[in-house]
């Protein structure tokens, strides 16, 4: 954009070297978006193919699981069809502890004090506000759709104790390997309870809890990043895809831990120092789909149940539905454990758990996608707040690196001294 009013750039000064480049790249931006050959869908669809996979499995898994359902296989036998999905579950795992706590180290390491405080602020303010809004919404859709209708006696309760045998200890012994997401999900669909328990309330309570979470991680979190970035949410969502169908696959936000900071840093390209930092404490107090859940199915209990909820219970509810997604591991179905803490502070019967577990493994898959999905917004969020601590810190790494390359002065020699007074990289990048 040149304005022609007699401000045009000295031939040759580094301003005009600068419009030259913008100009350079803009044409070539303008060639590469004309001419989208063959070659070009190929290396996307080969740079790709690891998420393609990922959701090919998860499509094959339910077609797999469905087909399998007719040949009635024994528990034992659904255990043994499982087992590469849960040596894959067991390998993410075992990533989870030392992933922690070196990228906690690293990550405050790499921030002064300041910027790692007021880094941990913005999150932890995040943290508490989605989470507030997630309740709200899970709240407010219950009582809304009313999914329970003041009866429990045509409902189906589950809940089994099995035997540990000396076949899994042999198969103990293996679990160090790597294998997939298809066998968790077919192997779930497999051992599935009957169609036919999942009676009416309880289909729609499935439907309410879907509903909540849908509102929540397609129109809050993505809202709430565009309003705070101004940049589009959804191509940010797009690069975490592979995280979002591991969280579906494995049910556990800490398994999928290692897959979100892939994501986020190789994809989206947030600030390593932002992830390393906020991921991991996101990962363990920041559950928006728990606590959303929490909150709906405590309220639908008391709806089977005919207990009338004033002001002062939902309010409560609301507060130890948020304490409880905090207390709630990122491991498979601990919203369930800590919904007791929820059903107690309002004198709800916990028995009545087992009226929802039917459905909790589905529902556990979205609210820890969820879960993923409200972590890692939350680190786009941060960074972009962060964005001029960051840069201040690169500023000053950046003057360290020149501070002790004019201690070295003055064994150079006096042409490199007319070297440094070129324009530096960075500013003819701009
Ligand atoms: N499975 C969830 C997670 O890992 C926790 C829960 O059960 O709600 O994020």
């Amino acid at each position: 954009m040149t304005k022609g009013n007699g401000d045009d750039p000295k031939p040759g000064s580094r301003m005009e070297r600068i419009q030259q480049g913008v100009r350079k790249r803009t044409l070539l931006a303008k060639k590469k978006v004309q001419s989208i050959t063959k070659d070009d869908v190929k290396s996307y669809l080969l740079r790709n193919a690891f998420v393609l996979f990922t959701v090919v499995a998860v499509i094959l898994g339910v077609i797999l699981g469905f087909s399998l359902r007719s040949y009635k296989m024994s528990y034992r036998e659904v255990k043994y069809f499982s087992f590469p999905g849960e040596l894959l579950m067991r390998m993410l795992q075992m990533l989870v502890l030392p992933l922690i706590v070196s990228s906690l180290v690293t990550g405050i390491a790499a921030l002064d004090s300041k910027a790692s405080g007021k880094m941990g602020v913005r999150a932890v303010v995040y943290y508490m506000s989605t989470t507030i809004i997630a309740v709200l919404i899970g709240i407010i859709i219950v009582v809304i759709i009313h999914p329970g209708k003041g009866t429990k006696e045509n409902m189906h309760r589950e809940g089994k104790i099995v035997q540990v045998t000396a076949a899994d200890a042999f198969l103990d012994l293996i679990r160090y390997a790597p294998l997939g997401i298809l066998f968790l999900i077919a192997g779930k669909i497999v051992e599935m309870e009957d169609m036919g328990v999942i009676g009416g309330q309880l289909a729609m309570y499935t439907v309410t809890v879907i509903i909540g979470l849908l509102i929540h991680a397609v129109i809050v979190l993505p809202l709430l990043y565009f309003l705070i970035t101004r940049k589009n949410p959804w191509v940010f969502i797009g690069g975490l895809i592979q995280a979002l169908v591991t969280a579906l696959g494995t049910s556990s936000s800490s398994a999928t831990l290692p897959v979100t900071f892939k994501c986020l840093e190789e994809i989206n390209g947030v600030d390593k120092r932002v992830t390393r930092f906020v991921l991991p404490v996101g990962a363990t107090i920041n559950m928006d789909g728990t606590a959303l859940y929490e909150a709906l199915a405590a309220i639908f209990i008391a709806q089977v149940n005919n207990f009338e909820l004033n002001f002062g219970q939902i309010i409560t509810i609301s507060i130890t539905a948020t304490a409880a997604s905090i207390g709630a591991a990122g491991i498979p179905q601990a919203g369930l454990v800590t919904m007791v803490i929820v059903l107690t502070s309002v004198g709800l019967p916990t028995d009545d758990i087992t009226l929802i577990i039917a459905v909790d493994w589905f529902l556990d898959r979205l609210r820890t996608t969820t879960n993923v999905l409200g972590d890692s917004i939350g680190a786009g969020i941060v960074e972009h707040l962060s964005r001029h601590e960051l840069k201040n810190r690169d500023a000053e790494m950046g003057n360290s690196v020149i501070e002790e390359n004019e201690m070295k002065k003055p064994y150079q020699l006096i042409s490199q001294e007319n070297e440094s007074e070129k324009p530096l990289d960075s500013e003819t990048k701009m």
